[in-house]
């Protein structure tokens, strides 16, 4: 199972904020499509950054409360890990893993065109150890 295949399942629409609006925009986004990070864009680059709720939480315990009314630009991520249609499944598992982040945006030909969260890779992983355990079943039913 790659990206790809996991994208034509889940759809690829990417929910995204402009780099300047507000943190307090950002925490509303989140709350109200029940995500846990936004891709920042800026109209240059497919992707300009990426903000979690990880980061308003951090910026809140820095600044206080202050820090809604600043630009999300002053707190996503800038050096984005990005993974394309090709990696599988177990690559991006290994990827988040070492590298301690629950989402990864997928860039295809220049193009944001998904995004997978650690929600996705774990839900096919069931689905496949689910699949696997009733295979074995059968045969061992039919044996
Ligand atoms: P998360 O676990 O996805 O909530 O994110 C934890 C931290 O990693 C936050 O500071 C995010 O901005 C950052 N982050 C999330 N996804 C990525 C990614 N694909 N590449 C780089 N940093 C990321």
């Amino acid at each position: 199972m790659n990206v790809d295949q996991i994208l034509s399942m889940k759809g690829r629409s990417v929910v995204s904020i402009d780099a300047s609006h507000s943190l307090s925009e950002a925490a509303r986004l989140l709350s109200e499509r029940r995500i846990g990070a936004v891709v920042v864009v800026d109209g240059r680059q497919p992707v300009a950054g990426i903000l979690s709720e990880r980061d308003i939480v951090k910026a809140i315990a820095a600044s206080g409360a202050r820090a809604l009314d600043e630009p999300v630009s002053r707190f996503m991520t800038m050096e984005v890990v990005t993974c394309t249609g090709r990696h599988s499944i177990n690559e991006l598992m290994e990827l988040m893993t070492q590298r301690k982040f629950r989402h990864v945006p997928v860039v295809d030909g220049g193009q944001l065109v998904g995004i997978i969260s650690i929600g996705d890779v774990v839900k096919q992983r069931v689905e496949e150890v689910e699949a696997e355990t009733q295979a074995i079943k059968e045969y061992i039913a039919t044996a």
